[in-house]
């Protein structure tokens, strides 16, 4: 069947809102979801989130508190991007996940010139898994991974202490009760690890990732993500 007839059909309809997208429209978001949208302009050169033009690393990159190599993400996490990763995450839209593993693989194809051996995902703990029935990070992952062309492994990472909202602990607290929940598989095969996730706010679950790979033989880790949150 051609676009033509799908459209009379099954009108489009923008991904985020839901809104009828305009006849035979090429495009995903309706006109006020694109203008929304916050797309990161100028950005820390470690962790990826957006900066003042003037700076080249944000206040937390600016001491050596990483154990990442670097890190970009699409969007600023806010507004309408905010409530799609929360309805992909919590809503069970899960064909968002298709959505923004496209992104994260336009950025990575025309701006990263990372090499990359493996594709991982960030863990949830088996009762989180058993409780939502799928992990968002995986999804992410696993699309990426099938676009960029290199492997995914789910069996590399893996959380062994579960965590509650850490939205009311300092970076510091976050990273300390972050420390030890995850473990990685050692691997001789692979290195350079690439860690995909939906959002980086303080950078405490990606640090504690890495840090669980660097003490297991990989050398090297990167991180996207879809979203940073603005503030440290
Ligand atoms: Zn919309
Ligand atoms: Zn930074």
């Amino acid at each position: 069947m051609n676009s033509f007839v799908l459209d009379i059909f099954y009108p489009k309809k923008c991904i985020f809102c839901g809104e009828v997208l305009s006849f035979g429209s090429e495009n995903v978001l309706c006109n006020s979801c694109t203008d929304k949208v916050h797309t990161i302009g100028e950005y820390c050169e470690r962790c990826g989130k957006e900066i003042d033009p003037k700076e080249t690393l944000c206040s937390d990159c600016k001491h050596p508190l990483h154990f990442f190599d670097k890190g970009r993400s699409v969007f600023v996490y806010e507004d309408e991007v905010k409530n799609a990763i929360l309805d992909m995450k919590y809503h069970e839209k899960m064909y968002l996940s298709e959505f923004f593993a496209k992104l994260l693989y336009d950025l990575f194809a025309s701006e990263l010139a990372w090499d990359i051996d493996v594709v991982v995902s960030v863990p949830l703990h088996k009762a989180r898994f058993r409780k939502r029935g799928y992990n968002q990070s995986e999804l992410l992952a696993r699309a990426f991974a099938s676009l960029a062309g290199i492997k995914y492994k789910n069996d590399i990472l893996k959380k062994v202490k579960n965590t509650h909202s850490q939205q009311e602990l300092s970076r510091e607290e976050r990273l300390k009760n972050m420390m030890g929940t995850f473990e990685a598989r050692p691997n001789k095969v692979y290195s350079k690890v690439l860690i995909i996730d939906d959002v980086y706010t303080t950078g405490s679950t990606i640090d504690a990732c890495s840090k669980a790979l660097l003490d297991n033989g990989y050398k090297e880790v990167y991180f996207l993500t879809i979203a940073t949150g603005r503030r440290v």
